[in-house]
């Protein structure tokens, strides 16, 4: 390889498909480009013939598919002469714009609700230098300061209501379809602000559109019992849900999920906490892939679906695990067994290996 075919990024692999941005302004940690991996035991499991995929986003620099959209809003602020970005968040969004804002060396400022967001996601944000801000309010809340605040100085809001979020993050529907050759016959997202299931739609078409695959994917979208607006067709006041990435009961991006759900005669449904969990562990313990819960909440839906039948024999199903499993390690230590005790002796250990004599 030379160095002139090194990957640096999504907006240099995508040119064509982005809008226009000069290479001294780009903001890049190498985003993107991350694995498409077969289910192994899962299908099994779950005693389904679907072929599934899982498209593992927190193998992104920030440990979540944040980063595709971030880089190009990042480097679009950059190239208009921001000085700062801020956002409302529930982790992820927070811990790639500080990434960001550090490496372009401009200001970032980020609110997140009281308690509400994951540990490593909070670390992250700090140690990249960012004003966090948390506010006694939960996301929808912090929206709303964030884009009076950024309407009237002169911050950029880097939420997925920027319209450049979304352009960068449709980039991952075009690495599926380029891996795989043709599109999935299905795609199964999280719903939170529903900002990456309307990105991967437009994605998809403007990759139909180009000639680059013969056919769409029906579109699946879940959001959490707790915080499913969508579903119910209301606002949610107060959304509760242990997949703290999807706690949102109003989302920014809720009319172009609902068209995205039906231009491609898909569905939008929802699961409990219990489902999410036991599909967190699921696949972590049957495919040594660990994403976070909101994340799994894909694999949740699958089963539901497929345990109805909705699946025909043979089908191509992509799953997006949105964030990596590390960013909220505590969930994942309350649904596994504890460590076991031994005395420090070989004995002992091999009695509870149960290899004793
Ligand atoms: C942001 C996020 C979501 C929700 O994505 P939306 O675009 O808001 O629907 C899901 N999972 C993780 C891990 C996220 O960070």
């Amino acid at each position: 390889m030379t160095l002139k075919d090194k990957y640096e990024g999504i907006i240099k692999r995508y040119r064509g498909f982005l809008p226009e941005i000069d290479d001294k302004y780009i903001i890049t940690i190498n985003e993107g480009n991350t694995p498409l991996i077969k289910a192994r035991n899962l299908s099994k499991l779950i005693n389904t013939d679907i072929e599934i995929y899982f498209k593992y986003e927190g193998l992104n620099p920030t440990g979540s598919f944040k980063d595709r959209g971030m880089t190009m809003a990042v480097s679009k602020a950059v190239s208009e002469g921001t000085k700062a970005v801020i956002c409302a968040s529930t982790g992820n969004t927070s811990a790639s714009a500080s990434a960001y804002a550090a490496r372009a060396g401009i200001k970032s400022f980020v609110l997140i609700p009281e308690g509400k967001i994951a540990t490593g996601k909070l670390s992250q944000a700090l140690i990249h230098g960012a004003t966090v801000i948390q506010i006694k309010g939960n996301f929808d809340e912090a929206l709303v300061i964030t884009k009076e605040i950024a309407k009237e100085y002169d911050v950029t809001l880097v939420n997925s209501v920027n319209p450049f979020r979304l352009e960068g993050q449709k980039t991952a529907s075009f690495e599926i379809a380029d891996e795989l050759g043709f599109a999935p016959d299905y795609h199964i997202l999280p719903v939170g602000n529903a900002g990456n299931i309307t990105a991967y739609w437009k994605g998809y078409k403007e990759y139909y559109d180009a000639g680059k695959i013969k056919s769409l994917p029906k579109m699946l979208g879940f959001q959490a019992e707790g915080a499913a607006p969508i579903v119910l067709n209301r606002i949610i006041e107060k959304p509760h849900t242990v997949a703290t990435a999807i706690r949102i009961g109003n989302p920014a991006s809720w009319q172009k999920a609902v068209a995205a759900r039906d231009e491609s005669g898909g569905l939008i449904e929802s699961v409990s906490d219990e489902e999410i969990l036991k599909a967190y562990f699921m696949l972590a313990s049957n495919e040594g892939v660990f994403c976070e819960p909101a994340s799994a909440i894909t694999l949740a839906g699958l089963i539901k679906l497929s345990g109805r039948g909705f699946f025909e024999k043979g089908s191509v199903c992509v799953l997006t695990l949105t964030g990596h499993g590390l960013k909220d390690p505590e969930n994942a230590i309350k649904v596994s067994k504890e460590p076991l005790a031994a005395p420090c002796d070989k004995n002992s250990v091999l009695k509870i290996m149960g290899l004793n004599k």
